[in-house]
C-alpha cells in the first residue's frame, strides 16, 4: 500500500462540517416535509445519472480497454480498497473531466472521453495520475463524508473550502501513483494537451505567488477546486501541496526566481564607440 498524504485542511474542515451539520440538526428537523421530498429528487436524480453511464458508457473490464483496467486494479490494491470500483468511459463533447461517485453502495468512476483521448497521446503516466485522483475520492470516502454533513454543505466557503482541501489530498494520491503523470495531468487542464508540452511549469506554478489579489482570492474561495496554479506537482521538484512536506518549494521558488536573461549578455548588441 502506498502511504497516502492527506491534506492537513481536509480534517480540520471535515471536523467543522460535523460541527455545523450538528448545529444545524433542529431547523433541519423542522424542514424535513421539504427536505425528504427533495432528498428523494437528488436521490432520483443519481439513479437516472448512472442508469445514464451504463446504458451509454463503455464499461472498463479485462477485455474492453484492458490496459485501462490494469491500472484500475493496480491501484485499487495499491490503496486497499475492498472492491475494484465500475468504471466507464463517455463521450463528453470535448470537455476534459472524470468523477467519482456512490450509488446505493457501488462506486463508479466515469471517465470523459476527451481526457482518455489524452492520455493515450500522453502515455500511461496522465490516465495512471487522473485515476489516481479519482480512486482518491473513494479510498478517502469524500462522497459519503459530504452526503452525510449535507446541512453544512449549504454553507458557503466552508463546503468549498473542504472540497479544495479533498481535491489537494486526490492531487497528492495521484502523484504518488505517478509523478510524471501529476505534473502533465494538471498542465493539460490548464492549456489542453497540445499547448502543455510547450509550457513553462515552474513558471505556471510561480503564477500563485504573482497574480493574486481580491478577485483571485474570492475566486477560490467560492470554488470547489484548488486554481491550477496551485495544482501543479513539479515532477522534478517533488513536494506535496498540505501535506507538509514543502521543504522543497523554496529552492524550486529560488531557482526560478534567478533572471533568466544575464544583463551582461545584452552588452554585444550595444554600439561600440
Ligand atoms: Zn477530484
Amino acid at each position: 500500500m502506498i502511504e497516502i498524504n492527506v491534506d492537513k485542511r481536509e480534517k480540520t474542515y471535515f471536523i467543522l462540517l460535523v460541527i455545523v451539520s450538528v448545529l444545524l440538526i433542529v431547523p433541519v428537523i423542522f424542514m424535513l416535509p421539504v427536505l425528504l421530498p427533495l432528498s428523494l429528487l437528488v436521490l432520483l436524480g443519481q439513479g437516472l445519472l448512472i442508469g445514464h453511464v451504463k446504458g451509454n458508457g463503455v464499461r472498463v473490464s479485462e477485455v474492453q480497454f484492458p490496459e485501462i483496467y490494469k491500472i484500475v486494479v493496480k491501484q485499487s490494491e495499491q490503496l486497499g480498497l475492498p472492491d475494484i470500483p465500475k468504471v466507464y468511459i463517455m463521450e463528453s463533447g470535448g470537455v476534459l473531466n472524470a468523477f467519482a461517485t456512490r450509488f446505493l453502495g457501488f462506486n463508479y468512476v466515469l471517465l470523459y472521453s476527451e481526457l482518455v483521448e489524452v492520455s493515450y497521446d500522453k502515455g500511461r503516466d496522465v490516465m495512471e495520475f487522473v485515476i489516481g485522483h479519482e480512486l482518491g475520492h473513494i479510498k478517502r470516502n469524500h462522497i459519503n463524508k459530504k452526503l452525510w454533513t449535507f446541512p453544512a454543505q449549504w454553507m458557503p466557503f466552508l463546503a468549498q473550502a473542504y472540497s479544495r482541501a479533498c481535491e489537494n489530498t486526490c492531487d497528492n494520491i495521484g502523484f504518488s501513483l505517478n509523478q510524471s503523470g501529476a505534473e502533465q495531468g494538471i498542465l493539460v487542464l490548464a492549456v489542453g494537451p497540445k499547448l502543455a508540452k510547450k509550457i513553462n511549469a515552474v513558471a505556471f506554478y510561480k503564477q500563485q505567488y504573482t497574480e493574486t489579489g481580491f478577485w483571485v482570492w474570492l475566486s477560490e474561495k467560492l470554488a470547489y477546486h484548488p486554481h491550477l496554479s496551485k495544482r501543479v506537482r513539479l515532477e522534478k521538484d517533488t513536494f506535496v501541496i498540505g501535506g507538509g512536506l514543502r521543504e522543497k518549494e523554496e529552492a524550486v521558488l529560488e531557482k526560478e526566481m534567478e533572471p533568466v536573461v544575464n544583463i551582461e549578455d545584452y552588452s554585444k548588441y550595444l554600439p561600440k564607440n
